[in-house]
């Protein structure tokens, strides 16, 4: 079979279609940047119609450029920020509010009461969840509540939510599918995770009607069948951006992580056919369900992680492109104390304060831009080390971390990281890993394999870094001091 997989890759700050042979090699990619909204302090939304368009163009792109006719498409995939949330009317398929998207903090007074009513152990039990304004179902709230007639059309079962996977599904059938897939769902708050269904106790709770849920699949289901492309191409995998990328790094066996360092930093476990529950403030949640089997990961994100780049070139004007940012820190005084805590929206694992806000300690006279950068791309080695410090306390062990995402262009930053780490990190052959872990699971679907061990031939190591121990010392020093600086920074 000949047929070529699209793997969708609708991600915080652009959209992307991604094209496949059979053998998962790349073909070609098309992209398209959106925009991001910032109307109040905290808040982050995108408008679900240039969501939608920007999927919509670079796909039909991707099969123009390449010539391709529907049915030279075995089938597509769909991966994508996750926890984003979604409420559209069921009739006209329009948003009702823009895309509240997961960095969105508006709901973190909401999220703080919950916390003060002790339910805490309950989500973590039901959802493997912490409370926090980061997941869809305070989002679900804030929609219901204050879109003008919300909530009684949810009661009347004229609304559906969505995350963003299941918006795109929406659109992509016409309105005849609402469905998404057990990694997005377990990121709502409101999916119990040994269950595996929607826990009635938690939508009592918050006050969610059942009526507006998405149906939830396995990852490599029959999403259903898009025909916008002039044929009929069939939606064969879904999962969530990290999940996606777990699978695209061929993590398959218990104890092997990735960390995808992109907007943000997001560390994933495998943790098997067992839900670890985590005593250090870390994520439990679905890594995959493929026939009828759940394999389960323990997760910690990190808000802030190119982000910190962007707002060095953006806010700060250090630089021109994020990938300067390397030739910049040459410059850098070696005997620097900065350091800098990238809170801009609250601290994540394992601290999770919604409100504290970032700091640059240490400045001196002498200080340069060189140094702050350098003292922000160690932040973010030194929140990994954070995570896996804490996954560790839970029973984890590391022996090599294999990361991707756009940061790790940076061979400045990936050296650092493996100094901080102690352990070897490693960049895969294919950098799209979270395209390919979609492209794996819509390939399944289409019959190209039918277990996830005979996809570990397509996994190759581009470039491996290693610890430098007298590098690694004066880093961990470091790391100590950055630690009581995130004291300093909390308020919560
Ligand atoms: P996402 O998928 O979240 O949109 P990407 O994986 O495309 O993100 O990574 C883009 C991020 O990586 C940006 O935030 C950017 O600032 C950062 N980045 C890109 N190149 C570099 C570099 N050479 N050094 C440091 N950061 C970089």
């Amino acid at each position: 079979m000949n047929k070529k997989i699209i793997s969708i890759d609708q991600g915080t700050t652009s959209s992307r279609a991604i094209l496949f042979k059979n053998d998962f090699t790349l073909i070609s990619i098309e992209q398209r940047e959106f925009k991001q909204s910032f109307p109040n302090d905290g808040w982050v939304e995108h408008d679900p119609n240039e969501i939608w368009d920007s999927v919509f163009k670079v796909t039909k792109r991707l099969i123009e450029k390449n010539n391709l006719s529907p049915s030279d498409i075995a089938s597509i995939g769909i991966t994508n920020q996750r926890e984003t949330t979604l409420i559209w009317d069921r009739e006209t398929g329009e948003a009702i509010y823009p895309a509240i998207v997961w960095q969105d903090r508006r709901t973190a007074d909401f999220c703080n009461n919950l916390k003060k009513d002790n339910i805490e152990a309950l989500v973590q039990e039901s959802t493997g969840l912490l409370i926090d304004p980061y997941f869809s179902a305070s989002k679900i709230c804030w929609l219901l509540d204050n879109v003008q007639g919300a909530r009684e059309k949810a009661k009347k079962g004229k609304l559906a939510f969505g995350t963003v996977d299941s918006f795109l599904v929406w659109r992509l059938t016409e309105g005849k599918e609402h469905k998404t897939d057990v990694t997005n769902a377990s990121r709502t708050m409101l999916y119990n995770i040994k269950e595996n269904c929607w826990d009635k106790d938690l939508l009592d709770l918050f006050n969610i009607p059942f009526s507006i849920l998405p149906e939830v699949c396995e990852n490599v289901h029959d999403f259903g069948t898009t025909e916008i492309f002039g044929g009929r191409i069939g939606i064969g995998g879904v999962a969530g951006d990290q999940q996606a990328a777990l699978i695209g790094q061929c993590c398959f066996k218990e104890g092997e992580a990735k960390s995808t360092y992109g907007t943000g930093c997001f560390i994933l476990l495998n943790t098997g056919a067992e839900i670890i529950t985590s005593e250090n403030k870390l994520l439990s949640t679905i890594a995959y369900k493929i026939k009828g089997k759940t394999t389960y990961g323990i997760e910690g994100s990190i808000f802030i992680a190119g982000s910190a780049i962007q707002w060095l070139r953006d806010g700060l004007n250090f630089f021109e492109k994020a990938s300067d940012c390397e030739e910049l820190i040459k410059i850098r005084n070696k005997d620097s104390v900065v350091l800098v805590v990238p809170a801009f929206t609250g601290l994540g694992a394992p601290h999770w304060d919604p409100n504290a806000r970032g700091a640059i300690y240490g400045l001196t006279r002498k200080s340069n831009k060189a140094d702050i950068t350098a003292a922000t791309l160690e932040s973010i080695a030194f929140q990994t080390k954070d995570l896996l410090d804490s996954m560790q306390k839970d029973g984890a062990n590391f022996i090599e971390l294999r990361i991707d995402g756009g940061m790790v262009e940076n061979s400045w930053f990936s050296q650092c990281l493996t100094d901080t780490l102690d352990i070897p990190v490693l960049i895969p052959s294919i950098k799209e890993t979270t395209a390919l872990g979609s492209a794996f699971l819509a390939g399944m679907h289409a019959g190209l394999y039918t277990d996830f061990p005979f996809l570990e031939k397509y996994w190759s190591c581009k470039k491996k870094f290693n610890p430098n121990l007298n590098k690694g010392q004066g880093l961990r020093k470091k790391y100590s001091e950055w630690l009581q600086a995130v004291e300093k920074t909390k308020v919560s």
